[in-house]
């Protein structure tokens, strides 16, 4: 079976649950091999990529392939490409893995097709675009294909794989060193869980007026253990910060639940959200396009719904 190549993305030796979907995409396409660059490769992880399906982990756990940014990731990778000669090669469509994926393509002469939302049987790359309004599928004619596929694009499902172990020495070159960290800030790490990968998304819009007022929603999503969510004129007027934008310029989120607190429901704002399981609206305007997407709307001012809400849940 066609080999697959999957750039893994961990934080502290913890494999992200993007992994674990790129993993799932791989299997449409052939056999999965999770690729381990820097240090805090584990028996636990590697556990966790064979649950969802690695048949081959390949691990290179220098402290070197994490002290120069991207570079020696994707020095990584196109020594792969040229030893193992892979159908395609899958990365998270994050700010990183973006870059990897791009410097990879000149690297290895390679096309690349970025923020895939799916891949067909091709191997085809399943495209969103007009803010979700079409789907196009695209296919690489050049070299090996590269796929940087957004979060939340798909649910990861487990599959046993062999996950048979290869260590793998990068050679880097001067060029590959050029960049180097010299610090690194641990961001601070608050008790909510993480946008992307969160069950709950509480998410506040205009309508919720100041930045003072976004504590009504984080009230919310503390006591519903959720993430907090905002669109983009919220984080444009300064309200909230971007990293926490919902949609197409920002984050793409698929939770369990989604509650839009004062967001009218534009098409960029549903690019990012539209594949939650439970939307749940409140909107003052029964007319907001935002109902139409909603499993349950609640009309009226948020200021008085929300605050009743987080007392309902807080009693439970
Ligand atoms: P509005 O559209 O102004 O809606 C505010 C809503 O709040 C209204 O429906 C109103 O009835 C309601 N409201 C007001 N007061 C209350 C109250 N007291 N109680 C209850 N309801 C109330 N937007 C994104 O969100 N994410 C993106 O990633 C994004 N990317 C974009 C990319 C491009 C290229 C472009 C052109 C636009 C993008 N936008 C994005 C912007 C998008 O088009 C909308 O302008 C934006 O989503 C509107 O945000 P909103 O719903 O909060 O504000």
């Amino acid at each position: 079976m066609a080999e697959i190549l999957v750039l893994v993305e961990h934080v502290e030796g913890e494999v992200k649950k993007v992994t674990l979907e790129l993993l799932t995409l791989a299997r449409t396409l052939g056999s999965p091999s999770a690729v381990w660059a820097g240090p805090g490769s584990s028996a636990d992880a590697k556990a966790r990529l064979a649950e969802y399906g690695a048949d081959k982990v390949y691990i290179a756990d220098s402290a070197e392939v994490s002290d120069h940014v991207v570079a020696p990731k994707t020095a990584l990778l196109a020594q792969l490409v040229s030893s193992a000669s892979p159908a395609a090669v899958l990365v998270a469509a994050t700010a990183e893995g973006k870059e990897v994926a791009g410097r990879l393509a000149i690297r290895t002469d390679s096309g690349i097709i970025t923020d895939a939302v799916g891949l067909v049987d091709g191997p085809v790359a399943e495209q969103s675009i007009f803010g979700g309004g079409v789907n196009v599928h695209s296919r690489v004619t050049k070299g090996t294909p590269i796929f940087a596929v957004r979060p939340n694009a798909t649910t990861p499902e487990a599959s046993t794989g062999a996950a048979a172990e290869e260590q793998v020495t990068v050679t880097l070159s001067e060029a590959d060193k050029a960049a180097k960290v010299v610090e690194r800030v641990k961001q601070e790490k608050g008790a909510r869980p993480e946008l992307t990968e969160a069950a709950i998304v509480v998410s506040g819009g205009r309508g919720v007026g100041s930045a003072e007022n976004f504590a009504v929603i984080e009230k919310l999503a503390d006591a519903l253990g959720a993430a907090v969510g905002a669109s983009r004129a919220a984080t444009d007027a300064g309200w909230y910060p971007h990293q926490f934008q919902v949609g197409q310029t920002g984050k793409t989120v698929a939770p369990q639940l989604y509650i839009a607190a004062g967001i009218s429901g534009a098409i960029q704002h549903r690019a990012g959200m539209q594949t939650a399981k439970t939307i749940v609206a409140i909107n003052k305007d029964p007319e907001a396009p935002i109902f139409e997407l909603a499993d349950f709307g609640v009309v009226g001012d948020l200021h008085q719904i929300v605050p009743q809400l987080t007392e309902e849940v807080d009693k439970r």
